[in-house]
This record gives structure tokens, C-alpha cells and sequence, in this order.
């Protein structure tokens, strides 16, 4: 390693390129902070540059748009504001009197007494032993889709995925486009943990839930060949003869993820046990200040949360920053902080979020009825009318502004369902690719004489072409009958989500809202 080098002055130094980072450069910098963004990846946005799906959240975090893309517009916002980033580069250590000492691509180092310092670090994942655990094949979804997203390497061809909080559901879903077979997903919990939404996206591709199990073996000679899972009673003490035995290469571990302290705890930071936000995490106050002056924490360091939640509390750090050096008065950042605490607050209200035990990712179409986005059996009859299956409250909102018609508006916070103006509704379809959870669907009932139209979203290759006749399937992936297929919309602004129509008989509008295409 050659002799390190003391960098030049820095009113602020933020570790971590994700939307933490990079939410809290922008502010800054536009409040007149001289800001350096470093990161250790190649690519700037943190883990957002791994997500290929359509982001929850409002517009103040790009919602509706996909991760990555998310994380290129923040960085060309970052730059045009003149921040400097530096990828390629990685915090080592964090010496005395806030001098920090990082390393650059080509091996040189180099020294830098900034400011100010925000810890925007991120999270690691976490993961369970078993038998077998050390055998190649079994990985995180972290991993599997850095190799699938990034480097377009599928992890297997026949995974089994362990835990549905959002990460295993969406890795699994990502997986599955990707053209492996996802045999099933594994939930010790008596219930899905992630977004219902998700859920239901590998739910009508087929993928079954086991709730209240484990992973009890993967079992292998050079890798993994099989794996075992076995259900746990309310004690989570497995039950002995409920094993099952699976066929697959892979073991995917999506168990959760735990805030990234390192640089913080060698700075001295002192942290907390927080075990809904992920375990231990820096203590840090209001304006995202930790024990120790001058150095800040946000994002999944400070909880992990979500990248939406993650860019305003970077935003409230780089707001804090620029008062704390003189650059704004009090009254003017008390101002911006109370509007992003305003929408901290709304986006962290989803209290509805649990399903009832047992809920396996397919909702009952009684339940469905009764959600304010189906509309009612009459106004199905008069025609071309979406229908919103979405009864979790997440905090989203892209299918407001997607309808040009104002029909579909949501409570008075983000995380109220949204509420279908059932006759404002022109049967236009634009909320179908605009809802990041695949939740909506569209009926047309007077197609022709006993004819309807279905319309649903599908992310799958390869498309069906218009005429093909292919199975139409229900919400849990299962043969509801034979469709055809009328329509393959995969206009740009659907930004890569296809919407398919399908001619269905008229009995079966509330069951069919997938297809799939046979091999060969
Ligand atoms: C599979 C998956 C799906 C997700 N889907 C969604 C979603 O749909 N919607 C949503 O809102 N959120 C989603 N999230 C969560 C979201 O990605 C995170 O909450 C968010 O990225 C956290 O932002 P962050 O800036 O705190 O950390 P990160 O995005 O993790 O960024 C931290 C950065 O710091 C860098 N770093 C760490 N240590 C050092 C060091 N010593 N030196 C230099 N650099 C360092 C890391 O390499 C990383 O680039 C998802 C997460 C995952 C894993």
C-alpha cells in the first residue's frame, strides 16, 4: 500500500453512494455545502442499482420508477449540482479527531478531515445455519441478485427461497424472470412478511408459500442437490414427520438484514437495539445526529427501512449539516425539516401491513370485493372498468397520478388503499403498468355475446402474440380455463411492464389474471 495522502478541504463527507447518500448530497449542495459523496461499489445508488422493479413510494422518491434508474437520476443530479462522488472508493477506518482514511481502485490512500460526516453505509444481510448451510448453492438474495441483476449470471435453475420479507419476495420474482424455476418460498412466521403486493406477483406465477416452516437440510456432494424443509409449531420447535424434500441447487437466504455499523462503531458512535429496525443501529436524534458531533447516520444504518425512507432521511441529514454549518438560518431548515418528517411520517404508517395467519399471498375474492378499488358487479357490466386488487396498506401511490381521469385517489395519506370513482373510470388502462405491485387488472365484460376481456400486467418472456391460445390462470398460478390472446400492449411508457388482454368466457373475470404459456 503506498504512503497516504492528505486530501484538500471537505465541508462534508458522505460514505455511501445509496439514497441515503446521495439524498443528503443533493441537499447540501444545494443549501451551499462543498460535499464529497465516496462509495466502494462502481455504480452509484447503493443497492437501488440491483433493483430492476418499479419502486413504492410518492413522487417526492421517484415511485413508479425502477431502482436503478432511480439511483442514475440522483446521481446526475448530484453531479450537475457539482458534488463530488467518488466510486471505486472505500472507508477503511475512521483514525482520531475525525480524520478518515479511504482507499481508491489503484491501491492509493488517503486522508481527509472533513467538516462534517454522514454514515449513509447501508445493511448486511443476515442468515441461518443448517445442515448443509456451507454447501455451495446455498446463498443470500443479496448475492443471487447481484449475479442475476449485475453480473447476468443465473445463481440456479431450481432455487428454494427462505423468507418473505420484501427482499426474498422480490429476489424470487426477479429470479423467476430471469428464467429460473423458484420451487417455493419458505416462512417461519404463520404469515407472508413482506408486501402482500409482492406476494402476489410469484403467487400467479405458480410459486407456492409455506408458512410456519423452516429449512431444515440442504443436502449435497459438491452442492447443493436437495433441500428439506419442515414446519414449526407455535414454539417454532420443528414437527417431526412434516418434512418435505425438494429438488433443487439452490438455497436462497432472505432472513433479514441488520444496519452496517462498522464505521460508525469505530468512529465511537454509540448504538441501540432497535430489533424492528434490524437490530443495532447508531443512536442518533432528530436531525440524524449521533452521539458524536458532527457525524451523521441515515438509511438502512440508521433502521432498515426502505430506499424511500432512506432518501429523506439522508435529505434531513444534509438539511441538518447545512444549519450546523452556518450555511441556512433555524426558521428556514425548521421549515424543510418539518415537511420531510411530514412525509417520514406518512410513508412509516402502513398499519395495516400484516395479513391474517396463514395468508399465503392470494386473497379471497370476498375479500377483494370489499377492498375500495373493486368496483361493483353492475358497473362491471357496463363495460371496460379497471379493477384494483390492493388491500394492504403500503405506503404508494403511482396509480393516482397514472390515471388521467382522476379516478383513483387515495386517503389522506399515502398509505390509505386507493378508492376507485368507479364511473369517472374511461376503461384506459394506464394504472395497469403504472402500479409498482401489479395490482391492477382491467374487465371488459361486453366484449361479445358471453365474452369478456381480461387485461393484467406480465413481466415474463417470451410475450404471447397476439391469436395464441394459452392457459388462463387465477390468482395462486392454477389452470382456470383456455384464453386467447387479444392484445400485447408494450408501449415505451409502460416502461418494460407488458400489459396482455385475454378473451375469457364472462365466469371467469373475477378468476383469471395470468397466463401461462406452455414450453416449447
Ligand atoms: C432486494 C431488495 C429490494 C428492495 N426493494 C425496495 C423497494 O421496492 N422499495 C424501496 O423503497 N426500497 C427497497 N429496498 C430497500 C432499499 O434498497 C434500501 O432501503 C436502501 O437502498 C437503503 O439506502 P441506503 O442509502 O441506506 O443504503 P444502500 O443503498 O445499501 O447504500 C449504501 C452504500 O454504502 C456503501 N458502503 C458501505 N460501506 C462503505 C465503506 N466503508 N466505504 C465506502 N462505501 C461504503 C455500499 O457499498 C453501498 O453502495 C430493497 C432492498 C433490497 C435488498
Amino acid at each position: 500500500m503506498k504512503q497516504a495522502s492528505f486530501m484538500g478541504d471537505v465541508d462534508l463527507l458522505v460514505v455511501g453512494a445509496g439514497p441515503a447518500g446521495l439524498g443528503a448530497a443533493i441537499t447540501a449542495r444545494r443549501l451551499g455545502v462543498n460535499v464529497l459523496v465516496v462509495d466502494d461499489q462502481d455504480r452509484p445508488g447503493g443497492q437501488l442499482f440491483k433493483q430492476i422493479h418499479k419502486f413504492f413510494g410518492s413522487k417526492e422518491h421517484m415511485a413508479g420508477r425502477r431502482g436503478f434508474s432511480i439511483g442514475l437520476d440522483l446521481l446526475a443530479e448530484a453531479e450537475s449540482l457539482g458534488v463530488t462522488i467518488r466510486l471505486n472508493t472505500k472507508v477503511l477506518g475512521v483514525l482520531e479527531n475525525r480524520v478518515i482514511w479511504m482507499m481508491e481502485r489503484d491501491g492509493k490512500t488517503v486522508l481527509l478531515q472533513p467538516k462534517r460526516i454522514l454514515l449513509a453505509t447501508g445493511g448486511m444481510e443476515k442468515a441461518i445455519s443448517f445442515p448443509g448451510w456451507t454447501l455451495p448453492g446455498v446463498i443470500t438474495a443479496g448475492a443471487a441478485q447481484t449475479m442475476c441483476n449485475i453480473e447476468r449470471v443465473l445463481p440456479g435453475r431450481k432455487i428454494l427461497m427462505v423468507g418473505t420479507g420484501n427482499v426474498g419476495l422480490i429476489v424470487g420474482y426477479q429470479l423467476l424472470q430471469a428464467g429460473a424455476e423458484v420451487v417455493a418460498l419458505v416462512e417461519g412466521a404463520d404469515r407472508i412478511s413482506g408486501y402482500s403486493v409482492h406476494a402476489g406477483k410469484l403467487r400467479r406465477a405458480g410459486v407456492p408459500v409455506f408458512t410456519g416452516y423452516t429449512v431444515k437440510q440442504a443436502a449435497g456432494t459438491v452442492g447443493v442437490e436437495a433441500a428439506e424443509i419442515i414446519a414449526l409449531d407455535n414454539d417454532w420447535n420443528q414437527v417431526a414427520g412434516t418434512e418435505i424434500t425438494f429438488d433443487v441447487d439452490t438455497v436462497c437466504l432472505a432472513v433479514g438484514l441488520s444496519p452496517n455499523t462498522l464505521l460508525a462503531r469505530m468512529h465511537g458512535c454509540s448504538v441501540v437495539y432497535k430489533p424492528d429496525l434490524g437490530g443495532f443501529l447508531p443512536d442518533h436524534d432528530e436531525n440524524m445526529e449521533s452521539s458524536i458531533h458532527g457525524v451523521y447516520v441515515a438509511g438502512d444504518l440508521a433502521g432498515i427501512e426502505e430506499a424511500s425512507t432512506a432518501l429523506d432521511e439522508g435529505r434531513l441529514a444534509g438539511t441538518s449539516v447545512a444549519v450546523s454549518l452556518k450555511m441556512i438560518g433555524n426558521s428556514e431548515a425548521e421549515s424543510m425539516k418539518r415537511s420531510i418528517r411530514g412525509r417520514l411520517d406518512n410513508l412509516r404508517k402502513s398499519s395495516s401491513r400484516r395479513e391474517e395467519p396463514g395468508f399465503n399471498g392470494v386473497y379471497s375474492l370476498q375479500r377483494m370485493k370489499q377492498v375500495p378499488g373493486y368496483p361493483a358487479e353492475e358497473r362491471i357490466k357496463k363495460g371496460a372498468v379497471v379493477v384494483i386488487e390492493c388491500a394492504q396498506e403500503i405506503p404508494c401511490d403511482p396509480c393516482v397520478s397514472s390515471c388521467p381521469f382522476g379516478a383513483i385517489t387515495l386517503g389522506p395519506d399515502i398509505t390509505r388503499l386507493p378508492v376507485l370513482a368507479e364511473d369517472e373510470c374511461k376503461g384506459c388502462g394506464m394504472c395497469i403498468a403504472g402500479c409498482p405491485g401489479q395490482a391492477i387488472f382491467m374487465i371488459d365484460y361486453n366484449l361479445a355475446e358471453g365474452k369478456a376481456s381480461v387485461a393484467f400486467p406480465y413481466e415474463f418472456l417470451p410475450l404471447p402474440r397476439v391469436g395464441d391460445r394459452v392457459t388462463g390462470t387465477d390468482k395462486s398460478g392454477k389452470a382456470v380455463a383456455e384464453v386467447e390472446i387479444l392484445k400485447v400492449d408494450n408501449r415505451k411508457s409502460n416502461d418494460r411492464t407488458p400489459v396482455i388482454t385475454v378473451s375469457v368466457d364472462r365466469e371467469f373475470i373475477h378468476q383469471v389474471r395470468s397466463i401461462r404459456m406452455e414450453e416449447g
